[in-house]
């Protein structure tokens, strides 16, 4: 089986189409799954909806799509943040929020659970430690955990299935999973590890004994950042938004 997992596509349909095209180029017969955040920062909350809607792809609410459909208050997000959810709310056709409102908090897929912060708090936590890593293992009933919300490719591990869980160095090549690993997916549509191009994870389940939860390979992929920048400044996004996406911060 054969997984490819995105997060924080927060309405980058440029960033995307591209991460769609290098999935199609690399896993052709890949299932798709998301970690939430599809809407929320850039300027095309329908079309990204209507693309993953297209491609049937499954996934969990962030708290950008809580705030977009009201499930959640804007007052915990920052002036941008916030300005941009008020955009979106107002751009929103009904299919979408339609779409948006039924995304579950939290999905067990076979070893895999997919979540937008953590296992104890699918909005908000940031597990950013492996402190946090490790208490969020400790409650997981699936081997593994997919999950975003830093927008920051991340993985936390154990080494030995009775130790505690830690970070695992990432670089281009598949890393064998063990059980307990947290894989961070990294971001789409807004990445913030001082890479801009665009995110996303190739789970590849293996059938081999001994090695039966697969491997994790990050993938970066360049988009067209102008074109995503040009579209917000169209509908007068804040610039703060704009600009970053050009750093990746
Ligand atoms: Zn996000």
């Amino acid at each position: 089986m054969t997984v490819a997992v995105i997060s924080d596509i927060h309405a980058n349909l440029p960033a995307l189409r591209a991460v769609l095209a290098d999935i199609d180029a690399t896993a052709p017969n890949a299932t798709i799954w998301h970690t939430g955040d599809i809407v929320g920062y850039n300027a095309h909350p329908n079309e990204v909806i209507e693309l993953l809607h297209s491609r049937s792809v499954i996934g969990v609410m962030g708290n950008h799509d809580a705030a977009a459909v009201d499930v959640i208050d804007v007052l915990d997000f920052n002036s941008a943040a916030a300005a941009a959810i008020a955009w979106t709310k107002s751009v929103l056709t009904q299919a979408s929020r339609e779409w948006l409102e039924n995304l579950p908090r939290i999905v067990e897929l076979g070893d895999a659970t997919l979540v937008h912060g953590s296992p104890s708090d699918p909005f908000w936590e940031y597990i950013d430690s492996a402190q946090r890593a490790g208490a969020n293992a400790e409650t997981l009933k699936t081997p593994l955990l997919f999950h975003g919300h830093t927008h920051r490719p991340r993985l936390f591990a154990a080494s030995d299935p009775a130790g505690p869980v830690h970070a695992i160095p990432i670089n281009v090549a598949p890393i064998s999973l063990s059980k307990h690993a947290l894989i961070n997916v990294g971001s789409v549509g807004q990445p913030r590890d001082g890479d801009p191009r665009a995110c996303w994870v190739l789970w590849e389940h293996s059938d081999v004994e001994g090695s039966r939860l697969g491997s994790a390979t990050w993938r970066r992929v360049p988009y067209a950042i102008r074109e995503t920048q040009a579209a917000m400044r169209a509908v007068h996004l804040p610039e703060r938004l704009i600009e970053r996406l050009a750093h990746g911060e």
